[in-house]
């Protein structure tokens, strides 16, 4: 299997390969951690991987899933992709930027809902996650690894100075948890950081509103200028509100983006919509 130590040297040393900084590459290299992403998966599962690396999730997953369609950016990792994962034929590999990808497009042609597997590039992971959770009908789970700082935003609901609108996103469709910590020593290189994956399993019953395109535009309008009352950032927005309304549905327009709630904001949406 591609996801040890030992295989991921061989492989870096048979091609001459160096991890590229510019595409975050941080090979996994720990197969007890492959093996908890791997046991998190169904037979039935149509797996899309984001950033496939040296392959070691993806031939991994490949064992159980029933398909595996993974993208990776590096066209020098797609050659040795192809010749390492040849003989899986549930696997198809793509090179593309996942970031560019018709992502809603490619799930439509599915008749089933799709589990999303990926060792994010770390500084792509809010886009990313954006992306993903924009198609949660789609999808029934996420399984992503992503530095421990900010895998404990979503687990702790951390209000903090980097309190963005993918929180409340996940906090609506999902139910977060932690599949397990990953010490920065089970990649080559290693990272300045140490990892986390979560899982954030799409609830059933997250529809509460009918145009969450509305909804999480009010969202992003709370959170345009942080220092403000939302009161004016909703009216800076375009959408036009009074304090009274916010009152009537038991909001306080001089409170902060921070100081809301996920029903707060489904509140608002109910005065707007
Ligand atoms: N999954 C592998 C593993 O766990 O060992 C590699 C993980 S590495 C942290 C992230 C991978 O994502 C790299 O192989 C990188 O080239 C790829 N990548 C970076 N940006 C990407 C993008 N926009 N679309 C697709 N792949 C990307």
């Amino acid at each position: 299997m591609i996801g040890n130590r030992a295989k991921t040297i061989d492989i870096l040393n048979k091609y001459d390969y160096r991890a590229k900084k510019k595409f975050g590459q941080n090979f996994l290299v720990e197969p007890n951690i492959i093996k908890k992403i791997v046991e998190e998966i169904t037979e039935d599962s149509i797996i899309i991987e984001i950033g496939a690396g040296l392959g070691a999730i993806t031939q991994a997953v490949a064992t159980k899933a029933k398909q595996v369609i993974a993208y990776e950016i590096d066209s020098d990792l797609v050659r040795i992709l192809n010749e390492n994962l040849n003989d899986y034929e549930n696997i198809k590999i793509v090179q593309e930027d996942f970031l560019k990808i018709d992502l809603d497009g490619l799930l439509s042609s599915y008749n089933c809902k799709v589990t999303i597997v990926s060792n994010l590039p770390y500084y792509i992971t809010t886009e990313l996650l954006t992306k993903v959770l924009s198609v949660s009908d789609k999808i029934d789970k996420v399984i992503a690894m992503m530095q421990k700082e900010v895998a404990d935003r979503f687990t702790k609901n951390e209000k903090g100075k980097d309190y963005n609108v993918l929180q409340v996103m996940a906090q609506y469709y999902c139910d977060v948890k932690s599949l397990t910590k990953v010490s920065k020593n089970n990649f080559i290189p290693i990272p300045k950081v140490d990892s986390e994956i979560l899982i954030f399993e799409i609830k059933e019953d997250y529809k509460k509103v009918k145009d969450e395109k509305l909804l999480f535009d009010i969202v992003k309008a709370c959170f345009s200028q942080r220092r403000k009352i939302i009161l004016s950032n909703l009216n800076k927005s375009g959408f036009t509100i009074n304090p009274q309304q916010l009152l009537d549905i038991g909001v306080d327009p001089t409170l902060r983006v921070e100081q809301l709630e996920l029903e707060d904001y489904i509140k608002i949406y109910g005065v707007i919509v």
